[in-house]
């Protein structure tokens, strides 16, 4: 059974194939399976724009893939009305600058009381698979949103988004630290979950 990622990032494909390596005999990248496609994310939530990656890149690698694998991610502000969302990486507008999503952030944030800063990552992770219904599912991270950058890791939103179990931010933390609690992570696990519940009903 072969999955294709609908990703090229190193990391991601990394972290995936860990927990689906007794799922699949072959997990590969769109880069390694030279595969080109650009799926535009138009939808109104995570749901919608990782089901609709996987399902078309599915379509695209029909006779290549058994299986497509698609995530998006994005940070949801409670004050804010669950914004950034899915416009989390053009926040700040078209291209994706990690700066000035951030400085958009905090400005919007500037009047807004400490216990009113709540904040969560969401990561939906849709699995399209050849004959059988998709599985979909978000993993999410609760924390808060800082006033002001703290830590140098992780990229995005991190230096922002304080995580009150560990008390540091997200780019206080190493990847290992980061990676046991992340949105990605319980995404993942909940897929891993998904799929024994229904090897076990073959059974
Ligand atoms: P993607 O779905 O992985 O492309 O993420 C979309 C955007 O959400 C990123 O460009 C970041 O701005 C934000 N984001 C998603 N996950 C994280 C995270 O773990 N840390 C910080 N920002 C994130």
């Amino acid at each position: 059974m072969k999955l294709l990622l609908a990703t090229n990032n190193a990391h991601k494909a990394q972290e995936i194939r860990e927990i689906l390596k007794d799922s699949y005999t072959e997990i590969v990248t769109m880069r390694e399976a030279g595969i080109d496609l650009d799926v535009v994310e138009d939808g109104a939530t995570f749901r919608e724009n990782a089901l609709k990656k996987a399902e078309e890149t599915l379509a695209a690698a029909w006779n290549r893939f058994d299986a497509v694998l698609a995530d998006d991610s994005g940070l949801c502000v409670d004050a804010l009305n669950g914004a950034p969302g899915v416009y989390s990486a053009r926040f700040s507008g078209e291209g994706h600058n990690d700066a000035a999503n951030n400085a958009k952030l905090v400005s919007l944030l500037a009047d807004v009381p400490d216990e009113r800063r709540t904040a969560r990552f969401c990561c939906c992770i849709a699995l399209a698979r050849k004959g059988l219904s998709p599985i979909v599912v978000q993993g999410e991270v609760e924390g808060t949103i800082l006033h002001e950058a703290r830590g140098e890791n992780g990229f995005g939103y991190d230096p922002f988004f304080y995580y009150a179990p560990f008390q540091k931010s997200f780019a206080e933390l190493s990847a290992d630290e980061k990676n046991s609690v992340s949105h990605r992570k319980r995404a993942l696990t909940l897929l891993r979950e998904a799929l024994d519940v229904e090897n076990r009903g073959r059974l």
